[in-house]
């Protein structure tokens, strides 16, 4: 396609991970001619590696009183859950203030019923999405089990078990024997466990982003390759994106869903969104010498671990060091040596580690909606550690917005001018 010759300027999204190909897909079965713009392969970015669940449980804002007096602690640990490159701190401390500020007690509250309202639409979106692309069977019938050694690992996660239950979000407390009827395979160590029927695990997450795109390109949406360098405007309304080579891009209505890139982009619009990476780890364990029905969380360890298409998949972790440190990958192997504690039979053999960028913003819940400054522009993005859970929520949302549809919940809270 010559893009640069296109007659009438389309829709153009950019960023082809989860959060991009689902409103691309979106966008074009409700008639629009649709661009999907990116610089790599689709869904080679945080979309690639994620732990594949859908996460209707973990909606609770990141910055919370609890949350705070824990942090020096995880500070001094380099083995903790939330590690902070020193380099990195100054170019973090602007973002970090804002994280703060997100969890004074009456903000809490907000930002919990804004990431409720989102999890709570979830399958209503998600089901009709995989059907459409003819891939329900990617996604596994059993739930989460949240992990707890003894009654003061559980009693420390009782703030989170609350607010769920405050939103009415399916959960059931199990003992030991039940837990171990459930997954045998599991540390008699483990005294407690809660069952999250709701939160299942899809196979592969890589797969459901291609899959997603394949059925885009065949109803008409076309897929380009390039880097955005910059936008131009004209009177107030984008016009047209250009990307690297000197190409350059139409675009009516443009969407940015880069990710963890999407500040990055903002600015060359003039307008900042206060964009974080939450750097995170995998390991992919091809081999893993042991079985698993259900995902595994385990709080105080802060790690996951989730039955994948091939084989078992570990992780978790946050690391704050920017989008361009290279990776650490000690923070993935420490989580495998955790999760051993979980599974005494897991082996880690025929296995990959993998690092991917969190689009993080410092109150949890993504941006969606339309720029305050460029008419024509709109972001979906911000999406943290659920981005594959809200990916088609958000394509629902996105796709009445801009198609002038009423959405079925109050926007405001996804606003970009609340920063
Ligand atoms: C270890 C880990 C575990 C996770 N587990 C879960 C989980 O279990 N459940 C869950 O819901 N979420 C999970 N997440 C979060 C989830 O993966 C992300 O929220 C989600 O993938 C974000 O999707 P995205 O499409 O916004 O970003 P990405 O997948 O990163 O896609 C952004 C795309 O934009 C492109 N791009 C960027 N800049 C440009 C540019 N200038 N020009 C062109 N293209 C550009 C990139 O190439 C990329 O393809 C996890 C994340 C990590 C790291």
């Amino acid at each position: 396609m010559a893009l640069n010759t296109l007659a009438s300027a389309p829709t153009v999204v950019v960023g082809a991970g989860i959060i991009g190909a689902a409103v691309a897909f979106e966008l074009q079965r409700r008639g629009q001619q649709i661009v999907l713009v990116d610089r790599d392969e689709p869904g080679r970015g945080a979309s690639f590696g994620n732990m594949a669940s859908i996460a209707v449980t973990e909606f609770l804002p990141s910055s919370r009183p609890s949350i705070w007096s824990q942090i020096p602690r995880w500070m001094l640990d380099p083995q903790g859950p939330v590690r902070l490159r020193p380099s990195y701190l100054p170019r973090l401390t602007p973002w970090f203030l804002r994280f703060m500020a997100a969890g004074r007690p009456s903000r809490v509250r907000e930002l919990e019923s804004a990431g409720a309202a989102l999890c709570k639409r979830v399958y209503d979106d998600l089901m009709p999405m995989l059907s459409a692309i003819g891939a329900t069977d990617m996604l596994s019938t059993e739930g989460c089990l949240s992990l707890y050694a003894d009654d003061a690992e559980l009693a420390a996660d009782r703030e989170h078990l609350e607010v769920i239950e405050r939103f009415g979000i399916a959960h059931q407390v199990l003992d030991a024997d039940a837990l171990r009827a459930l997954e045998p395979g599991i540390s008699r160590d483990i005294r407690h466990a809660v069952l999250f029927p709701e939160n299942r695990t899809v196979r592969d997450p890589y797969r459901l982003v291609l899959a997603l795109v394949q059925r885009f390109c065949e109803l008409g949406g076309q897929l380009a390759s390039g880097n955005v360098m910059g936008f131009e405007r004209s009177e107030g309304r984008i016009t047209a994106l250009r990307l690297d080579g000197g190409r350059r891009i139409p675009a009516a209505t443009l969407v940015l869903c880069a990710g963890a890139y999407t500040g990055r982009l903002s600015k060359l619009l003039d307008e900042a969104i206060p964009m974080e990476t939450e750097r995170g780890y995998h390991t992919q364990i091809m081999v893993p010498g042991t079985s698993l029905r259900h995902s595994l969380i385990w709080p105080a360890r802060a790690f996951m671990v989730s039955p994948t298409a091939g084989g078992i998949r570990v992780g978790g972790t946050v690391e704050m060091a920017g989008l361009d440190a290279p990776p650490d990958y000690r923070r993935a192997k420490v989580l495998v040596e955790r999760a051993k504690q979980a599974l005494p039979g897991l082996e880690a053999r025929e296995a990959t580690e993998w690092m991917g960028h969190r689009p993080a913003l410092p109150d949890t819940v993504p941006v969606m909606g339309p720029s305050a400054k460029t008419r024509g522009v709109f972001y979906a993005a911000g999406h943290g550690h659920l981005g594959l859970t809200y990916s088609a929520t958000t394509a629902r949302l996105m796709a009445d917005l801009i198609t002038g549809a009423r959405p079925p919940i109050d926007m405001r809270p996804y606003r970009v001018s609340r920063f």
